[in-house]
């Protein structure tokens, strides 16, 4: 077992790998009255909404929690109790997020495709048409749990001709794929820190059309899910309405300096686009196959076939990776085993060859000499 002095490398999609600085970042305590601290507050907000260019139409609101909690939050603020969703699912947060919104007590619809296949724009057209009770549509940007782009362009377009309003799960895409408000209708967008924007977990974010987010008074079936008061608090007293997860706002800001000195979105995008490019090459020399084809694959995580050979098991595979220094993910899929790499964190294409070796090593010790699928 190596590694005693490093830490493993997370090809997982949050918590991911940070670099150094963001984590010194977190070696102050902070007040959550002091004026210094809710001046980063301010500050991260702004940063956020300028990598969307949103800062002319929306506003961002932070809530502390997971991603899962800023979702939950934008969907109780901005779907009124009488409103009907429609989530497009070609995944398990298109499945979750639907669950969210039942369990709010929201009605919801779900328009399924198939977990290898982008979101079916024309059908959502279609069902827009049919349906006009439907005041809302969520769509997942990149859905996490194979890594497939849905078509997120062409959703708005379609949503905003029918008039209706849309609220977009961009967790795992935000800082990484081009998102630019001027040009793509949206009521609400969620991120979080942990992702591509490669801060600590702990805090998600909603950037909300402003105009939208003032009728959204009441709205909401819970006291700390509830995007409008935490920004109408934040607005008055520029404090968090409840204890604020300070380190993870410090570390934010921290990495937010870092990707901007990077080059921004469009950096990112292309240092996480030859991650995967050296991980899918690699892998594929090694006998693995992506699940998804590569015309829908984001270069946020990768979703591997398992190799068939009997001598495989997630279990030994994963340890034995994670002892050489790397730690995968599981598949998140119900009809194949598969397993996920993550592309995303403050990794580059170096320590991308050096987990395929690790990969490699790892066939070699269990005796797998066919990394395909059957
Ligand atoms: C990470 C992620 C979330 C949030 O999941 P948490 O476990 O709450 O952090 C939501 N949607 C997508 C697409 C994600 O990748």
């Amino acid at each position: 077992m190596g590694n005693f002095s490093r830490d493993p490398i997370l090809l997982t999609p949050g918590p991911l790998t940070t670099s150094l600085a963001t984590r010194m970042a977190m070696l102050r305590d902070w007040g959550s009255w002091d004026s210094a601290f809710n001046a980063v507050t301010g500050m991260v907000r702004d940063r956020l909404l300028a990598v969307v260019e949103a800062a002319g139409s929306h506003v961002c609101v932070p809530m502390q929690g997971s991603g899962t909690f800023a979702v939950e939050a934008a969907v109780n603020t901005l779907v009124p109790r009488d409103g009907h969703l429609l989530v497009l699912v070609n995944g398990a947060y298109g499945t979750r997020l639907a669950k969210l919104a039942g369990m709010m007590g929201r009605r919801v619809s779900v328009l399924e495709s198939a977990e290898d296949v982008p979101a079916p724009v024309a059908a959502v057209d279609t069902r827009l048409r049919d349906d006009p009770s439907i005041t809302h549509v969520a769509l997942v940007h990149c859905e996490t749990s194979t890594g497939i782009l849905n078509p997120l362009a062409e959703v708005a377009e379609g949503v905003a001709r029918a008039g209706r309003r849309l609220i977009v799960d961009a967790m795992s895409s935000f800082g990484a794929l081009p998102i630019d408000a001027r040009s793509l209708p949206f009521d609400a967008l969620i991120a979080a820190s942990g992702k591509c924007i490669e801060g600590p977990p702990g805090m998600g974010f909603a950037f909300v059309r402003r105009d939208v987010l003032e009728r959204c008074a009441g709205n909401s079936t819970s006291l700390s899910l509830d995007l409008h008061d935490q920004w109408h608090y934040m607005e008055r007293t520029t404090q968090w309405r409840f204890t604020p997860p300070t380190h993870v706002v410090v570390a934010l800001s921290a990495a937010l300096e870092q990707f901007e000195a990077e080059g921004g979105q469009a950096a990112r995008h292309a240092r996480y686009a030859r991650n995967c490019e050296v991980l899918v090459r690699g892998m594929e020399e090694l006998g693995f196959r992506p699940f998804l084809s590569s015309g829908v694959q984001a270069p946020i995580i990768v979703t591997f076939h398992a190799p068939a050979d009997p001598r495989y098991g997630f279990r030994e595979f994963y340890d034995r990776v994670r002892d050489k220094g790397f730690i995968l993910y599981p598949g998140k899929l119900t009809q194949v085993e598969t397993f996920r790499v993550g592309c995303i964190g403050a990794i580059g294409p170096d320590e991308m060859r050096h987990a395929v070796n690790a990969v490699r090593d790892t066939l070699v010790e269990m005796g797998i000499r066919h990394a395909g699928p059957a």
